[in-house]
């Protein structure tokens, strides 16, 4: 059979890959062995899956094909983040980056091959919309990345927060967080998973009933609908009363909040008043909020505040008893912004500390 006829089981969860097996005439079980095989094992060659029969073997590898994006380069920082480019079957590439911190270890994925909403200070949204990613694309990016650090057996967390707006693909995103939660696979818990955005209203409201529901970031970014619609566009479509106001009855597990993610720009929305406002806004609200200095790159019209700036803002979070994290600069020399340091309430916390209240609860 030719290659380009083969059922691309990357795309499949158990309960389809059960469907598509029966309809080839195989027994449904086989769903669960190759579930583990691929997911659990990362190994995607029929050939060496031991525990089927050599004769089933040959016939899944004449009617199958499991896709993994492919690493097409992985890059180290000093400071031991791994920024991997990855290669889709379309020879699009996307990014996904490695964050090694305690107490568990991070994989930051991308939804889309760049993005729609136009972000004024981001590269991702620069480059426009060009295509979604599919499911299969998503959960791959988690095989590939587990696979090449040696993770498959270990607990990680996810971040969506690489390339591209999740609820802008939010089919595709939730199936691939089922696709990665099955027991017979990586048995990723919704608990490990956070899914940044910038507040498409129906999707959050969707979200809200999801059987699965990762963590919530909400990528806020300003404090006046004026300033959010310049440099978050969407935000024209879904103003800020309307977002806050979906977060005040987002259905949230105990003891878990929101995070509100604000990327300082210097002199733009860094002042003291700002954070005033930003205090006000996420009263009533279960939320945390994570500053990021920008990274600046050419081309983004935007420049980084100083340290003291950041810190005078966080205290005046931290003095209305808002817990507050500052994205460290982790992984710049390649481009890789991602890690985060904690400080609550004006106190430093541990690294442990810091990473456990950033992620997870
Ligand atoms: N589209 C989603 C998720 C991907 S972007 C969202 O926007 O939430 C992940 C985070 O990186 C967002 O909070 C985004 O604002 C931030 N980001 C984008 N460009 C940045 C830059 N130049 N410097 C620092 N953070 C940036
Ligand atoms: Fe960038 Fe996220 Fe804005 Fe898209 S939504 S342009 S990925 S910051």
């Amino acid at each position: 059979m030719p290659a380009a006829s083969r059922l691309n089981l990357a795309e499949l969860d158990v309960l389809e890959l059960e469907g598509a097996l029966e309809s080839r005439g195989h027994q449904r079980f086989h769903a669960r062995q190759l579930f583990r095989w691929i997911y659990r094992r990362g190994i995607v060659d029929f050939e060496k899956m031991t525990d089927l029969s050599k004769d089933l073997r040959a016939r899944l590898a004449q009617e199958f094909e499991v896709v993994t994006p492919k690493v097409e380069s992985d890059l180290r920082s000093a400071d031991g983040t791994r920024k991997f480019v990855l290669e889709l079957a379309d020879h699009r590439c996307i990014e996904a980056v490695f964050i090694p911190d305690t107490p568990a270890m991070t994989f930051c994925i991308s939804t889309q091959v760049g993005c729609a909403m136009g972000c004024g200070f981001c590269l991702t949204g620069k480059m426009g919309l060009v295509r979604h990613l599919t499911a299969g694309e998503i959960a791959g990016q988690v095989r590939a990345l587990a696979a090449a650090t040696g993770l498959l057996d270990h607990p990680f967390n996810i971040v969506l927060m690489g390339m591209g707006e999740p609820l802008h693909n939010y089919d595709n995103t939730m199936k691939a967080l089922r696709m990665l939660h099955d027991a017979n696979g990586l048995s990723v818990s919704p608990r490990r998973v956070t899914l940044s955005t910038v507040g498409i209203v129906p999707g959050l409201q969707r979200l809200a009933h999801e059987p699965l529901m990762p963590n919530l970031a909400i990528s806020l970014h300003a404090t006046t609908d004026e300033q959010r619609s310049e440099l978050v566009p969407p935000n024209r479509k879904y103003p800020l009363a309307d977002i806050l106001e979906t977060c005040r009855n987002f259905p949230l597990k105990r003891r878990s909040r929101i995070t509100f993610e604000y990327v300082m720009l210097a002199g733009v929305n860094d002042t003291a008043e700002d954070a005033r406002r930003l205090a006000r806004l996420l009263s009533g609200i279960k939320a945390k909020v994570n500053l990021i200095p920008l990274n600046p790159a050419p081309g983004i019209p935007f420049e980084r505040p100083s340290d003291e700036r950041v810190d005078r803002f966080a205290q005046i979070l931290a003095d209305r008893y808002l817990t507050v994290s500052v994205r460290k600069s982790r992984g710049q020399d390649i481009r890789a912004a991602c890690g985060q340091l904690i400080v609550e309430g004006g106190t430093k916390k541990s690294a442990a500390q810091q990473m456990a209240l950033l992620i997870g609860s």
